[in-house]
């Protein structure tokens, strides 16, 4: 008997690329987005297989889906500052009532089932590199306080269930990733420079560029997904990259590769955002055996690939885009 899963945000980045791998390992794979942050551009491939369905739905309202169901994995969520300004209430509620439907889904279905946390649980933080242990430092009513805040009561109901109703649940969470399929107006650092760099305008640095972040290429963090979701660990894991690169350094190797002649400016920095952020991943690599295989200048060449094979009048078009 195929194994059958749920991936919620299945047209967003990481579901998509999710879908794909278990699709490839044997399992039958239900897709489920409302396409608001999502693209079907980037399942379109999948519907060719009698393996693939999608449901155009809402998790934050309830949830149906017929059948046996063994795994879910809820990474449905808009995922960059800029959506956070822009659906904030959304944010909310995918995290919180979202959350909340799929974990009584997988209490009826007796899944099992794995939330996608993130690195942002650790807000701006005073320890560092970050240990699952560390308890973070957030600001719940700042501009990011509705993607962090989803994101923590996420863990806390999470562990909840775990506890109260012996749900077989797990916890990753996600440090800054990126790779084919990103959307590329969603204002992050990697498509908002190579964005720049390919249109020749200016390369937008905010702050000084000294903020840090650590880039895991995306083939890594569904490889530790994976994992994790296979093993038998229930408490948090934080999956990323530890090589950590300042953001004006990093804007500096997107000229390189790029080859593009235009100049870094620097705008003003945005609320909240963090000064440094590296994964402490000694869990990930005691418990999974995992660690990442692909580094930096290997992961952008694929990644530049992809952008510049986008239609040109989507690398152009200047407005933030939502979906499609
Ligand atoms: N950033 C930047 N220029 C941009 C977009 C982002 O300098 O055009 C900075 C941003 O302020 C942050 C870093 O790059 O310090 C990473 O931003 P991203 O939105 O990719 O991820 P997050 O802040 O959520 O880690």
């Amino acid at each position: 008997m195929k194994k059958r899963i749920l991936v919620t945000g299945a047209a967003g980045f990481l579901g998509s690329h999710l879908c794909e791998r278990f699709l490839k390992e044997g399992y039958n794979v239900i897709g489920m987005d409302n396409l608001i942050t999502g693209n079907l551009r980037n399942i379109e491939d999948f519907f060719r297989n009698q393996h693939f369905e999608f449901y155009h739905h809402d998790v934050s309202t309830f949830v149906h889906v017929p059948g046996k169901l063994d795994y879910i994995l809820h990474f449905a969520s808009p995922a960059s500052p800029i959506d956070y300004l822009k659906i904030p209430i959304q944010t909310l509620k995918v995290g919180s009532l979202g959350t909340h439907n799929l974990l009584g889904l997988a209490k009826e279905k007796k899944s099992r089932m794995l939330i996608a946390s993130t690195s942002e649980v650790y807000g701006d933080p005073t320890v560092h590199p970050q240990p699952e242990e560390y308890w973070g430092n957030v600001n719940p009513i700042g501009p990011r306080g509705v993607y962090d805040e989803a994101k923590r009561f996420q863990e806390a109901l999470t562990m909840a269930y775990h506890t109260y109703h012996g749900l077989d649940t797990r916890i990753v969470r996600i440090f800054n990733t990126y790779g084919p399929k990103m959307r590329l107006n969603d204002g992050r650092a990697l498509p908002a420079f190579v964005g720049q760099a390919l249109r020749g305008e200016d390369i937008t640095v905010f702050g000084d560029g000294s903020q840090t972040r650590s880039f895991c290429y995306v083939d890594d963090l569904v490889e530790g997904v994976y994992r994790l979701l296979l093993s038998d660990y229930h408490l948090p894991v934080n999956i990323g990259n530890p090589d950590e690169i300042s953001i004006a350094e990093f804007a500096e190797e997107i000229v390189k590769l790029t080859g593009t002649t235009a100049k870094v400016i620097y705008k003003d920095l945005p609320v909240d955002d963090p000064k440094q952020r590296q994964p402490d991943i000694s869990k990930a690599k005691e418990i999974l055996d995992w660690e990442p295989k692909v580094n930096r200048a290997e992961g952008l060449k694929k990644t530049l690939e992809y952008f510049k094979s986008l239609p040109k009048d989507e690398l152009f078009k200047k407005e933030l885009s939502f979906g499609n």
